[in-house]
C-alpha cells in the first residue's frame, strides 16, 4: 500500500492505528474459490477469530462466504453482520453442552469435537444434524505451537474411535451431516495434506447420509522475503480431482469446505505505530515505540515474523535497530532489524498486521486498545475507535473502603 496514504491515516485518526485494506481480502477470496473452481459445491467459512470487526464480517458476507466460528459470542456477531445462521459454522472446543445448544437454537451448524459431549447433545437433540470434528494425527508441517493435530493435541475425535462415533450415533439415532478436520499446521507440503484428506474420506465414507467435508485450514501466507506459502492453485487442482472423484463414489454431491482466516485477512492488515524513544545501549540501538505485547502480541507469543518498515523516512540510510514496545515486560516485535534510519516521532509500519492482532489485543499496563481503519471501495472508514480512560474502569466496581 501506498506510503503517504498510510501516514495521511495515522495524521488523521492518530496512533497506534490498524488498517485493513479489503481490496486484499477480496483478492484473497478470490484465490481460494478460483483455486477449487472445479468443485460444483465449493463453501469457505471465513474463520471470524482472526479478525473479528463486523464490518469485516459484513464484507465476507457481501462476498457471499460462510463464517467459522469458535464462541456463542464470535456467533453472535456473525449474526449481526448479517449471516444466515446455516452459513454459520460453530467449531468449539472445550465449551459446554449449554453453550453449544444455545447456539443450535441459533440455527448454526455444529461441529463437534469430543465423544461425550456428541453422545449428550446426540440424546437430547437427535433431530439436529451435527459435524463431527476428526483429529487425523498427521503434522501437515509447521510449528507445534500452532500444530493442533497431532497426537496429543486437545483438539478432535481420535481417527481411532470412529467405532465410537458410531456406536454414539446409533444409540442416539442423531445424524451427522459432516466431517471435518483442522489440524492448525501450515499446509507446505501438499501430499501431506491429501494424506490427511484421505483419512477424512475413510471417515465420510462410513456415515451413509453427510452433506459436506470441511478440510479447516493451514493456509500459509509469506511474512518475509522468501517465505514459502501454500500453493493453493497446486492443492486446489489436486484436492478437487480427489474430491469428486469421492463424491462419485459416495454416491451424492457433497460439499466441500474451508475455513482459513489468516490466509484470507493477514495481508490486508497494516498496524502503525509512532516512535517514543531512540536508545543506545552496549549491544544495540532500540527504537521504543506507543505499544508493546497489549497491541500485538504474535511475535512475543509466536515467534512470529512481522516486517517492519519506516514509511517517515523512505531514503535514509539503513541500519540496525531492535524495535521494541512500551510495556513493562520484553516486548520486542524484531532484534536486529536492518530499517531506513530512524527517528522519534517516525511512524513505523507491521505488516500482515490483520489476522491474530487486534483480535489477540488487550489493556495490560492499562493501556487502550488502537482504533481500527478499513478501506473499502477506495474510502477509508474508522470502524473501532480507541479506547478512552472509561473503557479501563467501566466494569470495575469500587468499593468504599
Ligand atoms: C483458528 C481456526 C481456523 C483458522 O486458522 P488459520 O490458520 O487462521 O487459517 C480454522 N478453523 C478452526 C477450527 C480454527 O480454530
Amino acid at each position: 500500500m501506498d506510503r503517504n496514504k498510510l501516514l495521511k491515516l495515522t495524521e488523521t485518526y492518530g496512533s497506534p492505528l490498524y488498517v485493513y485494506d479489503t481490496d486484499i481480502i477480496k483478492g484473497q477470496y478470490k484465490k481460494i474459490t478460483s483455486a477449487f473452481s472445479k468443485v460444483k459445491r465449493v463453501k469457505i467459512n471465513y474463520a471470524a477469530k482472526a479478525l473479528s470487526n463486523i464490518n469485516i464480517l459484513k464484507v465476507f458476507n457481501s462476498l457471499k462466504s460462510g463464517l467459522d466460528t469458535v464462541s456463542i459470542q464470535e456467533v453472535k456477531l456473525g449474526l449481526l453482520a448479517g449471516f444466515d445462521p446455516k452459513n454459520i459454522i460453530y467449531t468449539p472446543n472445550g465449551v459446554s453442552l449449554k453453550e453449544i445448544e444455545d447456539v443450535a437454537k441459533l440455527g448454526v451448524q455444529i461441529n463437534i469435537d469430543n465423544l461425550s459431549i456428541l453422545e449428550l447433545f446426540g440424546q437430547n437433540n437427535p433431530k439436529i444434524p451435527v459435524c463431527i470434528r476428526i483429529n487425523p494425527h498427521i503434522m501437515a508441517g509447521g510449528n507445534s505451537k500452532i500444530s493442533v493435530g497431532h497426537i496429543d493435541s486437545k483438539f478432535g475425535i481420535s481417527i481411532h474411535q470412529v467405532p465410537h462415533i458410531k456406536r454414539v450415533v446409533e444409540n442416539t439415532g442423531m445424524r451427522i451431516n459432516g466431517i471435518h478436520m483442522h489440524t492448525g499446521s501450515d499446509i507446505l507440503d501438499i501430499d501431506t495434506f491429501l494424506r490427511a484428506s484421505e483419512i477424512l474420506f475413510e471417515v465420510a465414507k462410513q456415515f451413509d447420509n453427510i452433506d459436506f467435508i470441511d478440510f479447516g485450514s493451514g493456509f500459509k501466507v509469506p511474512y518475509k522475503t522468501g517465505d514459502i506459502s501454500t500453493n493453493i492453485e497446486e492443492l486446489g487442482t489436486k484436492l478437487s480431482k480427489r474430491f469428486n472423484e469421492f463424491c462419485k463414489e459416495y454416491g451424492k454431491e457433497l460439499t466441500l469446505m474451508f475455513e482459513p482466516g489468516k490466509f484470507l485477512v493477514s495481508q490486508s492488515g497494516y498496524f502503525l505505530a509512532k516512535v517514543n524513544v531512540i536508545k543506545q545501549t552496549t549491544s544495540t540501538v532500540f527504537a521504543g515505540i506507543d505499544s508493546g505485547l497489549n497491541h500485538l502480541i504474535r511475535p512475543m507469543f509466536y515467534n512470529s515474523y512481522h516486517q517492519i518498515e519506516n514509511l517517515s523516512n523512505p531514503k535514509g540510510r539503513e541500519r540496525y535497530y531492535s524495535i521494541v514496545g512500551y510495556i513493562c515486560e520484553t516486548d520486542t516485535f524484531g532484534s536486529n532489524r536492518r530499517i531506513n534510519e530512524i527517528a522519534e516521532d517516525d511512524v513505523l509500519c507491521f505488516h500482515n498486521a490483520g489476522a491474530y492482532c487486534y483480535s489477540m489485543a488487550s489493556n495490560y499496563n492499562s493501556r487502550y486498545r488502537p482504533a481500527e481503519v478499513m478501506l473499502y471501495n477506495g474510502k477509508d472508514y474508522l470502524i473501532r475507535k480507541r479506547e478512552t480512560f472509561d473503557d479501563i474502569i467501566k466494569n470495575q466496581i469500587e468499593v468504599s473502603l
